[in-house]
């Protein structure tokens, strides 16, 4: 059976680019007892994987050069030799970038593309959309009649959070790198939108929060997010989701200090890791469905075809390439 894989070649400096990653032929193992063979059909990429390229300590390990690069992915089971897993199973977890994968069943989950389209696994219902869910909620504790500013907006964790600030009564701004994909996000119903590549974002931002900034959602950081802090209310809460403007740069960028902001407004600014919150993700997963379901929350995909395509598609988040969420069909 032909198997193919997506190893990691080198550590990139700066943006990365092909030359990072290498295609390969690959064997594809046996099934031994209490594992499945997956043929993989659609792939995450995901920013988070730019600091996986990174040695040093973090919050998941390195790859290691040679290492196949693994990410969220779905695939079919052709094999099980795994109680609770059959051929023709639908699932997902976090799988090489192989064609095939022979993996321990306890390392997937079924889902039933009966209840929705599969690849939210990877999206709104998935890893994505409960980092919304939980970072909003959780950290940013969004109250009716608040100002939320949500960067990244019109991302796959960006376009989750605007649309759950405007369902808990929130004015909602988003804050994205196009005049299309703003467009898209008032289509949802955000109230207002910065194309942060065509505008002094400062300025902007005053005119589209006049009542202040009580949240702040951040998914990119630099100088975007340093313009919120002049607008910061008393009682904010910035949530410090992703930080992606600054994943690619090879020393610290060191901006304004926002100590100052948030002593003078009893401010809160949090970071998280969408894990800390695997205990809950079953209630999070349960509330957006049925916000999926009753059509309160919609979801947009970018879908790029072809396995060797899969570094492509990843490269090109940091470029904007994407609205939504950013999948390879395999
Ligand atoms: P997205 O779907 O939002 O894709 C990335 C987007 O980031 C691009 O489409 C682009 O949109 C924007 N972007 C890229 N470079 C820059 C830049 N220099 N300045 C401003 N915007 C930029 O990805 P995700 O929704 O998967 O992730 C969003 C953020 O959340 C990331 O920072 C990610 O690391 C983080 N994250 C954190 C998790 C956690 O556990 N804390 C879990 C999941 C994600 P545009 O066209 O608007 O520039």
């Amino acid at each position: 059976m032909e198997n193919k894989e997506i190893r990691f070649a080198s550590r990139p400096s700066g943006l990365p680019n092909a030359e990072n990653f290498q295609i390969v032929d690959a064997d594809v193992s046996s099934v031994n007892e209490g594992e499945v063979h997956v043929r993989t059909t659609y792939i995450s990429v995901d920013p988070y994987l730019r600091g996986r390229m990174r040695a040093g300590k973090s919050y998941v390990p390195p790859f290691e050069i040679g290492e196949v690069i693994t990410s969220g992915a779905i695939g079919e089971v052709l094999e099980s030799r795994a109680p609770g897993f059959e051929k023709g199973d639908l699932v997902t977890g976090m799988l090489g970038w192989r064609l095939h994968n022979v993996v321990k069943s306890a390392e997937l989950r079924k889902i039933d593309p009966r209840l929705a389209p599969v690849t939210t696994a990877l999206g709104v219902l998935g890893m994505p959309g409960l980092t919304a869910y939980f970072g909003l909620l959780d950290i940013g504790q969004p109250k009716e009649g608040e100002t939320v500013v949500v960067s990244g907006a019109a991302g796959a964790v960006g376009m989750t959070v605007c649309q759950i600030a405007k369902l808990k009564g929130c004015r909602t701004v988003g804050i994205a790198g196009s005049d299309e994909k703003n467009q898209y996000l008032r289509e949802l119903g955000i109230d207002a939108t910065i194309n942060y590549k065509d505008a002094d974002v400062a300025s902007r931002l005053r005119e589209a929060c006049p009542q202040g900034i009580d949240v702040y959602f951040d998914n990119v950081g630099g100088p975007l997010s340093d313009a919120t802090l002049p607008l910061l209310n008393h009682g904010a809460r910035i949530v410090i989701c992703g930080q992606i403007s600054l994943y690619n740069l090879d020393k610290p960028d060191l901006g304004p200090r926002p100590q100052a902001a948030l002593l003078v407004n009893s401010a809160l600014m949090k970071g998280f890791i969408i894990t800390d919150y695997a205990p809950r993700f079953v209630e999070g997963v349960m509330q957006l469905a049925q916000w999926l379901g009753s059509g309160k929350l919609k979801y947009a995909e970018t879908i790029v075809e072809g396995f060797e395509n899969t570094p492509a598609a990843f490269i090109g988040l940091f470029s904007g390439e994407n609205l939504g969420k950013q999948i390879v069909k395999v």
